[in-house]
């Protein structure tokens, strides 16, 4: 998949004045055949607008006003912003999965979870009904899950087998790229393990790739393999997590990192001062400036441009730029 300078704005008129909130503010990234692209960064930094507008899933006030994403499927190429709407509805379920934020609610709380598989995914699949069925409890025992649940209600379904089963409805296509935001966020720590468990049987069975949205730097640390962190509405680092994790260049990323509880705290971590910015009336120059501990006068002024370091490492802030920080 690859992202070229993509704008998306939340554009609102109120008394007839125009009010733009810019949640993705030119954005450019690769994601590659089979691998997990993870996207970090506090909330309302513009990584849900950022998938909503790479899944297609967009509607107004929510606008594309720059920029192109285009996939590969393999079998067929896509410029997604140049297809009709129904086209690119299509286009989801197919190729490319959408698990949303709180997608547990896409299970239909009153009717047995077969019902929700079938009422998705079955016209997607172009065969006959009891092959559908008989597709679906494979898909199922191949993530380890039993057919079984298809019986039951949602109600009757624990918060992580919930997930597991709306994971495995989304990817019951077998989509060639599945998008996660923040699915295994409102789990507790052991049931969010099993849940990314899966997401790597997921891809290793399937061989997709996956762009996983997440706060949460330790479930990046053990997912991904090539990590995004975003700061209100703009990619400020990139590189392989690994490398992100022992050698974070920008301010902003080695605050994250910091941030995260180690064992032996006995105290929650220091946050950074401030809030991130309003994106309706963003700070100039580098949007991290107002919070930054090293900012410099140029970073009042001028937009730090994106820079490779070298092993598809990049990062955008002037003091790496200008050697001021190793
Ligand atoms: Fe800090 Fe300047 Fe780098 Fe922005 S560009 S992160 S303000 S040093
Ligand atoms: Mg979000």
């Amino acid at each position: 998949m690859r992202v070229d300078g993509l704008k998306a704005y939340y554009q609102t008129r109120w008394f007839g004045i125009t009010r733009e909130v810019r949640a993705v503010d030119d954005i450019t990234l690769r994601i590659e055949h089979d691998e997990i692209y993870g996207i970090a960064g506090e909330s309302s930094s513009g990584k849900s607008s950022l998938i909503k507008t790479i899944a297609g899933a967009i509607r107004p006030p929510l606008n594309v006003v720059g920029g192109t994403v285009n996939f590969d499927f393999g079998t067929r190429k896509v410029d997604l912003y140049t297809l009709k709407p129904e086209e690119r509805t299509a286009i989801r379920w197919k190729h490319l999965a959408y698990i949303m934020q709180g997608s547990m609610s896409v299970l239909n709380p009153l009717r047995r979870v077969r019902q929700s598989f079938i009422d998705f995914a079955f016209r997607h699949m172009g065969m006959p009904m009891p092959a559908f069925l008989k597709a679906v409890e494979d898909h199922l025992l191949r993530l380890h899950l039993q057919p079984g649940v298809l019986d039951s209600y949602p109600h009757e379904l624990s918060g992580g087998m919930r997930q597991r089963v709306v994971i495995a409805l989304a990817t019951v296509c077998r989509p060639g790229f599945i998008i996660a935001d923040e699915p295994t966020t409102a789990l507790d720590v052991v049931v969010q393990k099993s849940v990314l468990t899966m997401i790597r049987e997921v891809q290793r069975e399937m061989r997709a790739s996956i762009l996983f949205v997440t706060h949460d730097m330790a479930v990046h640390a053990n997912l991904t393999d090539r990590l995004g962190i975003m700061y209100a509405g703009r990619l400020v680092e990139e590189g392989r997590t690994r490398d992100l994790f022992r050698n974070p260049r920008h301010p902003y990323t080695l605050h994250l990192i910091r941030s995260l509880p180690r064992i032996g705290d006995a105290e929650p971590r220091q946050g950074l001062e401030g809030t991130p910015p309003n994106l309706a009336d963003p700070p100039p120059g580098c949007r991290f400036h107002p919070r930054c501990p090293i900012a410099m006068d140029v970073c009042r002024v001028m937009v730090p441009p994106m820079q490779a370091l070298g092993g598809g490492h990049r990062v955008a802030c002037h003091a790496v730029t200008e050697g001021t920080v190793q």
